[in-house]
């Protein structure tokens, strides 16, 4: 017998996935999330909360909420960060209440945070996070990215490789790694994390009726 019914999957409402991205400043991190984003429209970017100053050509709430320490601290005790953590002196935090709006309304979230911020989401939402990891081809290919960036000072620029440094231990830590020797091939693998994240099976138990009508 055909059964018509169970030929075209219905578009089920699902949780949405937090699709975390971590690597050492200068691996590419951004530009990969940038394409991501401009690759898969409905996925939202989480602007998280900094109290470094902004950079030349960074825009409040599009880059970053740019806040003072007190200000930050206060938003923590508030319980108002998802997670947070000190990354080269200075507070960085997500804020909580737009990830349980996305993930409640099954939008996708991409987070560019360090490991420490990996490590609490892991806790606080266990089913929902996805991790990917960006190794950078090489850490003399990673100096002379860092040197090319006219906005930070020398100093700032070795305190930065000593933090690459640093960041790169955590990397068996996440759920995924690749290495961002050729950016489009970069952009593809991290698409296709995304991908197999929103496929998982716990994902999708909105399937269970649509299958019900695969029964003998
Ligand atoms: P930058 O100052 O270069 O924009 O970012 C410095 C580092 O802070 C990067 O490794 C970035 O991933 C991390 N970072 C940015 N936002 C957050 C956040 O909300 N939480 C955590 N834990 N790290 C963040």
């Amino acid at each position: 017998m055909t059964r018509t019914a169970a030929t075209t999957p219905p578009s089920i409402a699902r949780r949405g996935v937090c699709f975390i991205i971590s690597a050492p400043s200068g691996a590419g991190k951004s530009t990969i999330a940038n394409a991501l984003r401009a690759a898969e429209p409905r996925l939202k970017h989480s602007v998280s909360i900094t109290t470094r100053a902004p950079r030349p050509g960074e825009t409040e709430g599009v880059h970053y909420h740019f806040r003072t320490m007190d200000q930050f601290r206060e938003m923590a005790e508030r319980g108002e960060l998802l997670e947070w953590a000190t990354v080269f002196g200075r507070g960085y935090g997500t804020p909580r209440a737009p990830v349980e709006e996305a993930l409640a309304s099954g939008h996708d979230m991409v987070f560019d945070i360090d490991w420490q911020g990996h490590r609490q989401f892991r806790e606080a939402l266990p089913a929902d996070v996805v991790s990917l990891f960006v190794l950078p081809p090489s850490l003399p290919e990673l100096a002379r990215r860092l040197n090319s960036r006219a906005s930070d000072a020398p100093e700032e620029i070795a305190r930065r490789m000593d933090a690459a440094r640093a960041e790169i231990s955590h990397w068996h830590e996440f759920d995924h790694v690749i290495v961002n020797s050729d950016l489009d091939r970069a952009i593809q693998e991290a698409r296709a994390v995304l991908t197999a994240a929103r496929l998982r099976t716990v994902r999708q138990t909105g399937l269970a009726d649509f299958v019900t009508g695969f029964d003998a």
